[in-house]
């Protein structure tokens, strides 16, 4: 069997341009690709040819050979059946420059776990960075402009790292596909393994020039202003976590993520148990046991309460929904209200007399009843 012409095999002319060339091998060889022509001898026959063809053609040299001396020309000749010694592997190893990543990821990605993406140079480390929240902006929910220092791309060199267009050249080891294969000997026989190419580091192209202003980097060390939109009901310790806010990648890696970590602010008067917060109120003897009207301070601005007469040390008044929110529920937390009693500290002459006056009345004398609920029925209370 005669070896077939390598024009007629990808269907152009004999003046066809190399744009022309690659266009048919792509059709040529996507009609006759293994994966869509599952154990079909045929096909993989017409596959090898097509990229045999396309080895020569695509290349001026060898096709200026072929154009003068035919099939001899080139070294193909010897053998009727088959493709000249192009293996498999070859043919596919070549696809990323043919068919452009896309392509390539597109249409035969996952076909048989062949090729894959090019690297796209390395990933951006992730950074850590505290917010502090007092308790209205954890109530609430927040806002927050920081600036983060970072790495951020070059925009000199568009974050590839090469001077210029012309200072990016396909690696010269693995041919553009950032892989290569080894053959090693084992106690099975030969084995061959696919790995990532040394040179370029899987990403298929090697920098000849590099950006001046990142020093062929494609980053540079700087600043961004990052928003972060914290929800309400964060807490002391949450980590919050802004996907591709981190550092950028070198030439053009993805970018690493932005932890942030939740710092809650104390607050002078109040204090903060799960979604509740506790006040302590200390009243007057007097006021506690006329009743009066007091004003508290919450976590959004003060509430004013009414403390009724003969209200006794130890009992605690709750605001429904004046504590915190839960992180992604409708749960919300009660403000405590938590009644001491001030006792005086220093007395003058005249209020030590009126004290005295009173110590011995009957009605000075604890008399707790049974509807007055003593320490642990009140702790059942706030916990049920
Ligand atoms: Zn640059
Ligand atoms: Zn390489």
């Amino acid at each position: 069997m005669a070896k077939r012409d390598f024009y007629e095999i990808l269907g152009v002319a004999r003046s066809a341009s190399q744009d022309e060339i690659k266009k048919a091998y792509r059709k040529v060889a996507m009609q006759f690709h293994p994966d869509r022509n599952p154990n079909n001898k045929d096909a993989e026959e017409k596959f090898k040819e097509a990229a045999e063809a396309y080895e020569v053609l695509s290349d001026p040299d060898k096709r200026g050979q072929y154009d003068r001396y035919g099939h001899a020309g080139v070294g193909t000749s010897a053998s009727s059946s088959g493709s000249g010694g192009m293996r498999m592997e070859d043919i596919f190893a070549n696809f990323g420059d043919i068919f452009g990543d896309d392509l390539f990821g597109n249409i035969f990605g996952g076909g048989q776990g062949r090729g894959g993406r090019r690297a796209q140079g390395s990933r951006g480390s992730n950074l850590r960075v505290k917010i502090r929240l007092n308790f209205a902006e954890i109530a609430r929910g927040a806002n927050k402009k920081i600036k983060v220092k970072k790495y951020i791309p070059c925009n000199v060199c568009g974050g590839s790292g090469a001077k210029d267009r012309n200072a990016m050249q396909s690696c010269p080891t693995c041919g553009g596909s950032g892989q290569v294969k080894r053959v090693s000997q084992t106690f099975l026989g030969q084995m061959q393994t696919v790995t990532t190419c040394p040179t370029c580091h899987g990403e298929g192209h090697v920098i000849t020039s590099k950006c001046p202003n990142c020093k062929g980097e494609g980053r540079v060390y700087g600043e961004e202003t990052v928003s972060v939109d914290i929800p309400a009901g964060v807490q002391e310790g949450m980590q919050l976590s802004l996907s591709g806010k981190g550092n950028a990648g070198e030439r053009g890696g993805p970018p690493g993520d932005l932890l942030i970590l939740i710092e809650e602010e104390a607050h002078t008067d109040l204090h903060r148990d799960g979604l509740n917060v506790a006040y302590d109120l200390y009243v007057s003897f007097p006021d506690a046991t006329f009743g009066t009207q007091v004003e508290v301070p919450t976590i959004d601005g003060k509430a004013k309460i009414k403390i009724p007469q003969g209200t006794q040390p130890g009992k605690i008044f709750r605001l429904k929904g004046k504590g915190f929110p839960g992180v992604n529920t409708y749960e919300k937390g009660d403000q405590l209200i938590h009644v001491n009693i001030w006792t005086p500290q220093h007395l003058s002459p005249e209020e030590k007399a009126m004290m005295e006056k009173m110590q011995h009345s009957e009605n000075f004398r604890p008399k707790p009843d049974k509807s007055e609920k003593g320490f642990f029925d009140r702790i059942r209370d706030i916990f049920n």
